[in-house]
Order: C-alpha cells, then sequence, then structure tokens
C-alpha cells in the first residue's frame, strides 16, 4: 500500500496561505518582532531558527510502529508535529518532511508469526488504521512517508560502511555498534557514558531507561523469523539504523530539524546520532525537539489502569476528533499534558464558541465604515498570537490571544460598535488562527455524523465486543442509533444503515 496517496489531512483551504506574506493583514511597525526560535534538546537552549540552506526545512520525525492502534500519547507526539508543519510554513518556509513507518520490529515479528501471516498481512491494517486516525486528526501527510521495510538493502550498505569504518563488531550473525567508536555519545540526553561496560549489548528493540549499550544494527534471524538476504548476512534491521539511513537518504547529511516524542532521546535518537555522524563526520541533525508526555486523568496511561485510549476508544464515547485535536494541541509541546474528558469537553465548548463567533461575524449586519479601534485591537491581537508562536509554539499563550479577542469583539458588536469593514480582518486572523489549529469545519454536515465516523465507531463496538466490555459496545449502537444510524449485525459482519427521516 501506498500511505502516501490519498493524505492523512483535510483539503487546502484559502487560510493556509503563508499569513506573514499578506500584506493587508501583517502589521511590520507591530512593536514586537522577534524571531521563530525552537528549544533545543541538544543545546538545552532556546535558540533562533531558520532553515541551513535556501528557504526549505529539512525535517525528520520518528512515525509509528505499526503492530497496533496508535495511542493518544501518541498522537499528542503527531499533533505537535502537525502544529509545528503549519506554524514553519505560515513563517514562509517550505517543508521537505519525511517521517518513517516501522513495519519491521520485535513486537511485529512475534505478533505475525502467532498469526501465521507474513509482515505486510500484519501491518497492513494498522498501516491503513493510522493513515484513517491522522486523517480524522487533521494531521498533514509529510512529503515522504517512508516504511523500513522499502529501505533494507540501504540500511544494510549503510552497515556495510560502518563495518569499514570500525565501528561494528560482529556476534552469532549479529552486528553491534560500537558505542566507544563515538566519543560524543551522550550529548543529546546529556548522560553521561564514560563509565559503560564496553561490550555489553542489547539486541532488541525494547531497552530499559538509562542502561547505554551497544545495541543491534543487524538482527541475525532466529528459528522461523522474517530476514533479508544481503551482503552483511542474513538478517532484518535494528530499528535506530532504519531512521539514520532515511533522514540521510530523503534529506541529506544534515537536517535542520529532528523531532518526536521525548522518551526518544534515549536511547533512540542518541543511536541515531552515533551512527549517522559516525557515517558521515557531519552534525546530524541542527535542531532537536521533543514533545513531553501525556498523563490521563492525572496518571501514566496504562493498559492495567484502564485509562490507555486509543483515538477510536475516545470517539466511540461520541466526542468528535476535533475536539481530541484541540486538546492535544492546546498544551505547548515541552509541557507535560493531562488527558481528561473533562477537558475534552472543554475543548468541545472552545471549539463552538469559535464557531459561533465566526458565524456571528460572517452573518452580523453591521453599519458602514470602520471603528479604528477595533482594526488596531485587530492587528495587536494577530502579533500576539503570531509572537506567542513564534515563541517555541506556545500554544497556550496564542489561544490566549484567540480568545481575549473574541471576546472583545463579542462585547464591541453586542455594544453596536463593530463596522463592516472590521468585517474582513477578523475572519482574516481567524482564518489564519484555524490555518494551524484546524478545528473550525465541522467533520461531518450539521446534525448528520459522517460515513467515516460511522466505520470508526462500528470498529470500537467490535474493539469493544472483542474484550467483552458489552456495555460500552451497546452503549456506543444507542449513541449511533440517537443520532439516525441503524446497526445491522450479520454473519459477514456489521452492516448499517441510516434512519429514512
Ligand atoms: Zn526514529
Amino acid at each position: 500500500m501506498q500511505l502516501a496517496e490519498g493524505g492523512f489531512g483535510n483539503p487546502p483551504q484559502a487560510g493556509n496561505l503563508p499569513y506573514k506574506a499578506c500584506l493587508t493583514c501583517y502589521d511590520e511597525n507591530s512593536p514586537i518582532s522577534m524571531p521563530l526560535r525552537f528549544y533545543n534538546t541538544l543545546s538545552q537552549q532556546v535558540e533562533d531558527f531558520s532553515p541551513a540552506r535556501d528557504n526549505t526545512v529539512r525535517m525528520y520525525t520518528c512515525g509509528p510502529t505499526v503492530y497496533d492502534y496508535a495511542h493518544i500519547g501518541n498522537f499528542r507526539t503527531f499533533t505537535f508535529v502537525d502544529i509545528l508543519r503549519r506554524w514553519l510554513r505560515a513563517s514562509g518556509f517550505v517543508l521537505d518532511h519525511v517521517m518513517n513507518i516501522t513495519d519491521v520490529d520485535d513486537k511485529i515479528i512475534r505478533n505475525a508469526v502467532a498469526r501465521g501471516q507474513s509482515l505486510d498481512e500484519y501491518t497492513a491494517h494498522y498501516k491503513e488504521a493510522f493513515r484513517a486516525d491522522c486523517a480524522l486528526l487533521r494531521l498533514e501527510t509529510p512529503e515522504h512517508v517512508v516504511p523500513a521495510t522499502e529501505h533494507i538493502h540501504q540500511m544494510a550498505l549503510a552497515i556495510d560502511r560502518l563495518n569499514a569504518g570500525g565501528h561494528t563488531y560482529s556476534s552469532d550473525g549479529s552486528i553491534y555498534f560500537r558505542i566507544a567508536t563515538f566519543p560524543e555519545y551522550g550529548k543529546l540526553s546529556h548522560n553521561d557514558f564514560s563509565g559503560i561496560r564496553a561490550g555489553a549489548r542489547v539486541d532488541v528493540d525494547e531497552y530499559e531507561k538509562a542502561d547505554a549499550r551497544d545495541f543491534a544494527l543487524w538482527k541475525a534471524p532466529k528459528q522461523g523469523e522474517f530476514s533479508w538476504d544481503e551482503k552483511i548476512g542474513r538478517g532484518r534491521p535494528g530499528w535506530h539504523i532504519e531512521c539514520s539511513v532515511m533522514a540521510i537518504e530523503y534529506l541529506g547529511e544534515t537536517l535542520d530539524i529532528h523531532a518526536g516524542g521525548i522518551d526518544l532521546i534515549f536511547p533512540h535518537h542518541e543511536n541515531e546520532i552515533a551512527q549517522s555522524e559516525s557515517l558521515t563526520g557531519k552534525p546530524f541533525s541542527r535542531f532537536w525537539l521533543h514533545a513531553e508526555f501525556l498523563m490521563v486523568e492525572g496518571q501514566k496511561m496504562s493498559k492495567s489502569l484502564g485509562n490507555y485510549f486509543t483515538l477510536r476508544d475516545i470517539l466511540g464515547r461520541g466526542y468528535p476528533p476535533e475536539a481530541v485535536r484541540y486538546l492535544l494541541a492546546s498544551v505547548p509541546y515541552r509541557k507535560t499534558l493531562n488527558f481528561t474528558f473533562d477537558g475534552l469537553q472543554s475543548a468541545k465548548t472552545a471549539i463552538e464558541r469559535l464557531r459561533n463567533f465566526k458565524l456571528r461575524l460572517e452573518t452580523g449586519a453591521f453599519p458602514g465604515g470602520v471603528n479604528e479601534a477595533l482594526a488596531e485591537r485587530t492587528r495587536a491581537a494577530q502579533s500576539q498570537f503570531d509572537a506567542a508562536m513564534d515563541d517555541d509554539l506556545n500554544t497556550a499563550e496564542a489561544l490566549a490571544a484567540m480568545f481575549e479577542y473574541l471576546r472583545e469583539v463579542n462585547t464591541a458588536m453586542d455594544a453596536g460598535e463593530m463596522r463592516a469593514d472590521n468585517r474582513g480582518a477578523a475572519l482574516d486572523f481567524l482564518a489564519h488562527f484555524d490555518s494551524i489549529f484546524a478545528v473550525l469545519q465541522p467533520t461531518a454536515e450539521a446534525g448528520e455524523i459522517g460515513d467515516a465516523e460511522v466505520e470508526e465507531r462500528i470498529q470500537a463496538r467490535n474493539d469493544a465486543k472483542k474484550a467483552r466490555n458489552f456495555a460500552l459496545a451497546d452503549q456506543i449502537r444507542r449513541k449511533l442509533l440517537e443520532e439516525g444510524v441503524i446497526l445491522e449485525d450479520t454473519k459477514t459482519g456489521t452492516r448499517w444503515k441510516r434512519k429514512s427521516s
């Protein structure tokens, strides 16, 4: 399957135009003009950002491992990446963004073997589920979405070059990266690994935290496992080499930005740096951006606590996907996000306020002319919004600027102070806001739940039945019925139709 086809996200809207290039809505005399800046995990500093070459941002972000449905903690990171993409473009840059799909790893092999399926058969379902979930959350498709299994040969060639450079050793048919050959190891996670035991190694993709060991680049197949036949031997690549090789192949030896979840800093990104810089002798990425963890109702998300949610679990409870997107985007990415159902309800309410505001602006009958104070207020609100986003994507401040403006303009409209010529700039600001937050457009037509959402909820109901959670399954069925969708369980699966009105 081609993941890149069809796209993850919503179609381009007029609001996606680079806002800062819009002369009618950007005030060059605005008081604060700070450059775009990000906190760089590598330097532990906030640094001004611009791409190294021409106007293009070369960016790599670690994608999903398709052994299961992605959970909302994963989607917190993917939503951060989407906001980052949109803000870079609003800042006038061109994007060249690569995201990998890890479709071979220990868990995938284990599960595929257990089901008697090929890797492709096993991962196809989860790749498609990921694509569908991203579309529901309006996450834009990166310029390149690249599955690891389509780049095995390039990975083997890179490992061969690391062999030639003296960075590896073999044991029992597997090839390991020798960390001692890369003295800067630890520079991203800022850990001191000088005391690590030379030769201590792991060959699995799952690591204990803070445990630095030589890691597997190429793993000899165990009995019955999937493998590829390459010059370096029969085997399959480790997880880390996948990202280094695909990043360099598509983006060149030095990236502008590498991003991912904070849990990837060590060992994954540290290992990516060791491999890549040993291969090229150049810095692997200029900026490293990491999104913090997501908690659920104040607790770490875990299956055993019963607070582990996939996107479809949440949509199955009747929340619109844009409320999930809003909640995930509303907390600045370097702060821990506490996901609560109260928060989701508030997100829904906030979106309704924005939509009502837009409707009132569009349909209100205002006297002719312009209210200069209001025009000035609009420019100031835009500047505040932009300044917040430029400040390491401070989405909370940006939202605060929007809602303060909304409140003031509503008051002005109540008092009859709004003028017809203030309408355009106010709607432009809303469009600019929505080119980043993307929540104004309802997912389905008013009063009608969309086909994709019906399918999602049916899947959530099937999952609930499989987990013998019949109360939840029944709740989903009843909720759909309330919304005019009738389910029929047949031998071949669940059929559905809309109630005729
Ligand atoms: Zn990666």
